[in-house]
């Protein structure tokens, strides 16, 4: 038997489930399919405030708000010899959450909007096949198979679906346990630093704590299970924030999840794109994967969309796509590295040198941010770094081409501020002007206080730079690329 559907997702984690929704939302034909029964157990369970915007536009905040998932009171961090408290007043909290409920509400929020989700239902390796796909799937049905006219891979990093990841970090895996929460143990995710190891652990839902402890995969060469459980329980005993679960009833065995931040080096295609962890996976560290994965699947919905609409815009949308992951990926090496060599300063274990820095230098933001006051007689212009290009931009439905500002300030190329395209107003900074000059020639398309607050961001991220700091290029004349 063959099911035929326009784009079938392999995946119903909040990658896939995001992107499936997101696409039937756009009026799209999707199948998903998912081989786990849900709820099924998952890490990733500390979720930060950015997680928000991504539900409220997936128009799924409500849902989450009420399903009785616990508010983060912050986060307590015991790294490179300090003790600090972070997000305690937080006006819109992070989330503590069970994956298994999480990830089932998004997929029954895709399948209320039109998504098919035969689960539990397994993919195999899909062959290429006339203009489009064949998946062989095994479900309780039987053997069968979807032929789709695009895939999309969001099944996460272990299956085996043809992948070609690079390392973007040192090999890193967490060992793990759920406990019964310990007396007066709060809602904050707590990271601490060990000697070549880090503990991460938080109180869930219905009363249970994860304790993590992330080691060098080399620590546990060799080991039995028993030997490593031991291990394990002899690292949480070192830890000053995570140790009093040792007094409490272990619930289930010592697990381990490979921890490595990867990236995948083939490039999208207009047939198929790979999503969340099945695209690149980043240091646990941040607590961003699920935010990310969400924010990447809504890009390949409007990718996809893009494609499906406008194939001559198919290559725009695919390096829109692959930029955006390029950016991701090289962000959080860079904050994971930050971090580490945090702690490196005051422990010089190999651990810690050997993650301070990124394994492959990329182009990141400088944190060159101008703090000097800004007065109205303070003669500016450009900085000779910056540029305008074309590049792909995102709507809410298609992926567009229009002018982005770049500058190495920049983490990645800007085309909106607070919604106002930003090229025609860098296109009327000929030469230098002083800031009152520019507040006047932007006010009549803005009105002053906009103007100025756009003024404002661009001094500060010194695109707008001192006259006399370097030579003038008015940016009309600046570099160029399309
Ligand atoms: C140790 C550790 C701790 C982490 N902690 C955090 C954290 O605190 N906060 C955070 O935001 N992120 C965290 N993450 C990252 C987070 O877990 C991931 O970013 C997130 O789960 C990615 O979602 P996904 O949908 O891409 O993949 P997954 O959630 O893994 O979903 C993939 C789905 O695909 C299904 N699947 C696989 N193969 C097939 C197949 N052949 N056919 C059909 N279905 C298939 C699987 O059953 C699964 O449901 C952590 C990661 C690790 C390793």
């Amino acid at each position: 038997m063959t099911t035929e559907t326009e784009i079938c997702v392999i995946g119903g984690g909040p990658a896939g489930a995001a992107t499936a929704l997101r696409l039937a939302q756009l009026g799209r034909q999707v199948c998903l399919l998912e081989r786990a029964a849900f709820p099924r157990q998952h890490v990733g369970e500390s979720l930060p405030p950015s997680i928000w915007p991504v539900l409220q536009l997936l128009g799924v905040d409500d849902l989450v708000a009420q399903a009785g998932f616990l508010r983060a009171t912050g986060s307590v961090l015991h790294w490179g010899g300090g003790f600090e408290r972070r997000g305690r007043n937080s006006t819109r909290p992070g989330l503590l959450v069970d994956r298994g409920r999480f990830d089932a509400l998004l997929l029954q929020a895709a399948a209320a909007a039109g998504v098919q989700v035969p689960q539990p239902a397994r993919a195999y390796r899909p062959v290429r096949h006339g203009d489009g796909w064949k998946i062989p799937v095994h479900s309780s049905a039987g053997h069968h198979a979807i032929t789709a006219q695009i895939l999309v891979d969001a099944a996460g990093r272990q299956a085996g679906l043809g992948r070609r990841f690079r390392p973007t970090s040192k090999p890193l895996l967490a060992l793990y346990a759920y406990w019964q929460v310990p007396p007066g143990f709060g809602a904050q995710a707590r990271v601490e630093a060990g000697r070549a190891h880090w503990y991460w652990g938080a109180l869930l839902p219905g009363g249970v704590v994860n304790a993590m402890v992330f080691v060098d995969p080399a620590t546990c060469t060799g080991l039995s299970p028993a030997a490593r459980r031991d291990l394990y329980l002899n690292l949480l005993a070192q830890s000053t924030l995570l140790s009093p679960c040792l007094e409490q009833r272990r619930i289930g065995p010592v697990r381990r999840s490979d921890a490595t931040s990867l990236t995948e080096t083939t490039r999208p295609a207009p047939d198929l794109l790979r999503v969340g962890e099945a695209a690149f996976t980043v240091d646990p560290l941040s607590s961003q994967g699920v935010q990310l994965s969400m924010g990447q699947a809504v890009q390949a919905a409007v990718v996809l969309n893009t494609i499906l609409n406008s194939p001559e815009k198919g290559d725009l949308a695919l390096s829109f796509y692959a930029d955006r992951q390029a950016e991701r990926v090289q962000t959080h090496a860079a904050l994971a590295a930050g971090f580490y060599a945090k702690q490196q300063a005051i422990t010089p274990a190999p651990f810690w040198a050997n993650r301070s820095t990124p394994l492959e230098p990329g182009r990141t933001a400088q944190p060159d941010l101008n703090p000097d006051e800004l007065r109205s007689d303070q003669l500016v212009h450009l900085s000779p770094l910056t540029s305008l290009q074309v590049s792909g931009v995102q709507s809410a439905t298609r992926i567009e081409a229009a002018p982005v500002l770049t500058h190495p300030n920049l983490p990645r190329p800007v085309a909106c501020l607070e919604g106002t395209p930003l090229a025609p107003l860098l296109q009327r900074l000929e030469g230098r002007a002083t800031v009152g000059q520019i507040r006047q020639r932007w006010s009549d398309m803005l009105g002053p206080e906009h103007a100025m607050r756009l003024v404002h961001w661009l001094w500060h991220h010194r695109i707008l730079v001192p006259a006399g700091e370097s030579d003038v290029i008015p940016v009309s004349s600046a570099r160029r690329m399309t």
